[in-house]
């Protein structure tokens, strides 16, 4: 009986983590977290958006690479 617990539905955006960096970003950078770049031939990274960290030591991507 916890009635706290249920989810408000409020009409404001909500800044939700990315689900793919882990940033909860800005509606400006919307299109950066979201939108697929068609990268190249790196399987694991392909039709990720730009803000996607390929970890594979061998990903050629200039978008992806990751810079550690
Ligand atoms: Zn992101
Ligand atoms: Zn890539
Ligand atoms: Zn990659």
């Amino acid at each position: 009986m916890d009635q706290s617990s249920v989810p408000q539905q409020d009409t404001g955006f909500k800044r939700l983590p990315c689900l793919y960096c882990g940033e909860a970003y800005e509606p400006g950078d919307h299109a950066r977290h979201t939108e697929p770049v068609h990268c190249g031939p790196c399987i694991t990274c392909v039709d990720k958006p730009a803000c996607f960290s390929c970890r594979l030591m061998y990903c050629v991507c200039d978008v992806h690479k990751y810079r550690g």
